[in-house]
């Protein structure tokens, strides 16, 4: 058996603004479900491999199973795939294409065909939540990060002068009339072929990670692994291929104790592929006056969203599962849950009310990945 625990990683940022980047999924364990034995015979364990890098600010882990010449190629690639992925979505990095676009002012930019995939699939998250989930929440988050440092909530006024560049409406997807990148793809631009607001801008930090967990697993899976597991900063993915008898358990941690254990998932049958994303308001948050705020926005008020200590959803991607997290975060229990039931293949789990009386809250399929005690 090999057992993997990611360390926790805290961002401290100036004054009073207090970045926390806590474990959503404490520990992933991989088995051999041989006669109840964890671990199994050595004999007929499959070669395994993980690397732990540091990748958009915080520890990775990457494990990879197969035939042993396969697993350092394999987890080579991956791990190229995720920095690639940081290079061009990063609003961290002020070199990206988005914080190009963020800071050049012009109205429209040619995206790399992957950044468009990920913007479209926040594009239409955002529709199906009716904008709990938005990719223009940047000028909000950027306003509630400077106030925090300034010690102080901001003003209502601030806040309504920000919401107005603030809505996935006025991004347009569409191909730029008669331009074409050198290799023929789609462009951005900005509804009308200019910025309808200067201050318009763009984050994807929100479905980026888990969409770099999902370029990961599919690389191994080119290189011809039997399994594997990448994870990074609570978003999960692990898979395993063939009549295989091994399986993936997945700790989610408690939202009011750091490594305590709230549960533990598991693949439902031998084998498959499932991604695993935990969001929480005690994960990453910021504080003012010595009270915490989440650093997911709510961009329908301009506030953040603190409804809901802790999420964690289960997926068929880790990029749906990520953006379904920081989504249902906003959306609260009966409206996210109740959207969640309309979704194929995923499945939600909330958690509220305290330590000592938390009140667990699932969608209908959520349950045959908890494993019984
Ligand atoms: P996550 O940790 O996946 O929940 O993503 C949170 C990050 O996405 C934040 O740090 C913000 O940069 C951004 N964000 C905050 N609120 C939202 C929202 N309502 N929709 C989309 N992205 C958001
Ligand atoms: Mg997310």
């Amino acid at each position: 058996m090999t057992d993997a625990t990611a360390p926790t990683r805290r961002r401290t940022a100036a004054l009073a603004l207090v970045l926390a980047i806590g474990l959503g999924l404490a520990a992933v364990a991989w088995w051999r479900n041989t006669g109840g034995r964890k671990g199994g015979d050595a004999g007929d364990a499959p070669a395994g491999q993980t690397i732990t890098p540091v990748i958009m600010g915080t520890t990775a882990t990457l494990k990879v199973f197969g035939e042993r010449d396969l697993l350092a190629p394999a987890l080579a690639d991956a791990r190229e795939r995720m920095d690639r992925v940081n290079q061009r979505m990063s609003t961290w990095n002020p070199d990206s294409e988005l914080s190009r676009f963020n800071t050049d002012g012009q109205p429209a930019l040619r995206l790399s065909q992957s950044t468009l995939e990920v913007l479209a699939f926040g594009q239409e998250l955002s529709a199906k939540t009716g904008g709990a989930f938005d990719v223009t929440v940047l000028p909000l988050v950027r306003l509630w990060q400077a106030s925090a440092k300034g010690g102080a909530e901001p003003t209502d006024e601030q806040i309504a002068a920000t919401l107005a560049d603030v809505g996935y409406t006025l991004i347009d997807l569409r191909q730029v009339g008669g331009e074409t990148r050198p290799d023929g793809g789609p462009g951005l631009a900005v509804r009308g072929g200019k910025r309808l607001r200067p201050g318009v801008q763009i984050t994807l930090d929100a479905i980026a990670k888990g969409y770099a967990v999902d370029e990961a697993v599919e690389a191994m899976k080119r290189k011809g692994a039997t399994g594997g597991l990448v994870e990074i900063g609570g978003d999960l993915r692990c898979f395993a291929t063939g009549p295989q008898r091994e399986r993936f358990r997945v700790h989610v941690q408690s939202p009011w104790a750091q490594g305590e254990r709230l549960m533990t998932l598991r693949m439902p049958a031998a084998g498959g592929d499932f991604a695993v994303c935990t969001s929480g308001n005690y994960r990453r948050y910021f504080e003012i006056a010595g009270r915490r705020y989440s650093h997911i926005i709510d961009p329908r008020t301009g506030r953040p969203a603190d409804a809901v200590p802790s999420v964690t959803v289960i997926a068929p991607t880790c990029m749906s599962a990520d953006g379904w997290a920081t989504a249902l975060s906003v959306l609260g229990v009966e409206e996210g849950l109740a959207l969640v039931e309309q979704q194929e293949g995923v499945e939600a789990m909330m958690v509220t009310g305290t330590r000592e009386a938390p009140q667990y809250h699932y969608s209908t399929g959520f349950k045959p990945f908890v494993q019984p005690d």
